[in-house]
């Protein structure tokens, strides 16, 4: 039994996915960093009033706005949900989706001549898949579903609510913004845009039933390292070379606290750019972890590090620089256990089985959170997010569609007869 109309879930995400709305690292002041984002917003724009809702786009921030308002004389707080138009830095060129119907669960040619095929043998979530209908690249671009997925399975539920008068809901925003892959959606969403949204949700990747209310706490650290250049003919005793620095800093640092050693609720170091010459190095590192003591406790080694080495190799050699660029959400949302429990009695009444783990990175709720509305991560389904191998079951975003209506009616019932505000137990 499927939830909503599959064949729009399918044609929205096919037409949403053919657009190259790739966002640009190296355009991140520009509102958006790519023009495709804005036709984009102001499609949605008016695909959002053709749904029903007031809708707008605001041009400072590149979000289209979506406000679905109250059919029930409660008075309920709004509920807001969040999902990002652009993709991750990998071709977007002409994106050609391809649609398996009732897949095999076997291998996929995505381009049988150039050898790119999907395997599940490779890829062993596919198999979750058999029986639906399928959705991939042609093996050349990315497909997108990160988070156009996102987006349908919100027009999905807008659609089904305007459909059924009869099922009650508050107020309901919800916000289609850009550059979130370069950190910098949420950043500039505006508040005023959600009035007095209470609590939302962003729905980055994950299989169904997957939700997170922790990601990490993040820092850049930056180091710059000057050496001394002397003709290398008279350099002795004299010479030194930030090379040999900047090795001595990266010999130091904790060999076993890296991405590729680390999972779960572990945090690390990553060593994300280094270069040298004699005259001068630079190192820069990301600090990741979920635990606010743990994430401190590393950038207080980095500044000890430093100081180390200023000590052993004279003063100022060594120049940090700690840039603080998201905080975990937990931070904020320990204090209001409602939005994570309202989300989750939703999924056991939607029939979909809760898997709540931690978002080893950040999200626009990041952001989102910190402006006041507390937002934790629902998904948006498929796999293999940013690159050729992406794919989703258009059986996938109906179910975050119904996801998201149980949601709704689910906190409106919650409204009428008390809210589960049992408090959050550390699931790790
Ligand atoms: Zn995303």
């Amino acid at each position: 039994m499927t939830f909503y109309d599959l064949n729009f879930i399918q044609k929205t995400f096919i037409h949403y996915a053919k657009e190259n709305t790739r966002s640009d690292p190296n355009n991140s002041d520009q509102i958006p960093s790519s023009p495709n984002q804005i036709k984009m917003a102001k499609e949605l724009t008016k695909q959002l009033k053709e749904i029903g809702l007031d809708a707008y786009f605001n041009d400072k921030s590149c979000f289209a706005i979506g406000h679905l308002t109250s059919n029930v004389s409660d008075k309920v707080t709004p509920i807001g949900f969040f999902s990002h138009m652009d993709t991750a830095d990998f071709n977007a060129v002409n994106i050609q989706p391809h649609v398996h119907k009732n897949y095999d669960g076997g291998r996929v040619a995505l381009d049988k001549e150039a050898g790119i095929f999907l395997d599940p043998k490779e890829f062993p979530a596919l198999k979750s898949c058999q029986g639906e209908t399928l959705i991939t690249s042609d093996g050349h671009t990315l497909l997108g579903v990160d988070d156009k997925a996102g987006i349908v399975g919100i027009l999905g539920m807008l659609k089904y609510l305007v459909a059924h008068p009869k099922v009650e809901h508050g107020d309901i925003y919800v916000g289609f913004g850009p550059d979130e892959e370069i950190g910098y959606g949420g950043k500039r969403f505006d508040p005023k845009d959600f009035p007095n949204v209470e609590l939302a949700y962003t729905l980055e990747n994950g299989r169904p039933g997957d939700f997170e209310y922790e990601t990490f706490n993040a820092t850049l650290a930056k180091i710059h390292i000057h050496g001394t250049v002397v003709h290398p003919g008279e350099a002795y005793g004299l010479m030194v070379n930030a090379t040999t620095l900047m090795n001595k800093f990266l010999d130091q640092m904790p060999a076993d606290e890296v991405p590729e050693k680390s999972k779960g609720h572990d945090g690390y170091y990553m060593v994300v750019n280094s270069s040298s010459c004699v005259d001068h190095a630079d190192i820069d590192i990301i600090i990741r972890d979920f635990d606010w003591d743990k994430y401190l406790a590393k950038e207080q080694f980095i500044k000890d590090l430093v100081a180390k080495l200023n000590k052993k190799y004279g003063a100022d050699r060594f120049k940090l620089t700690l840039r603080r660029e998201y905080e975990n959400i937990y931070n904020v949302i320990k204090d209001h256990p409602y939005v994570v429990n309202l989300a989750l009695d939703a999924y056991k009444k939607a029939g979909i089985k809760p898997n709540v783990k931690t978002f080893r990175g950040g999200t626009d709720g990041n952001f989102i959170t910190q402006k006041g509305i507390p937002t934790p991560n629902l998904f948006n389904g498929g796999g293999n997010y940013h690159g050729r191998y992406e794919y989703v079951t258009v059986e996938q975003i109906d179910k975050l569609s119904k996801v998201l209506t149980t949601i709704c009616k689910e906190h409106l019932y919650q409204t009428r007869h008390g809210r589960d505000n049992t408090p959050l137990k550390k699931y790790w």
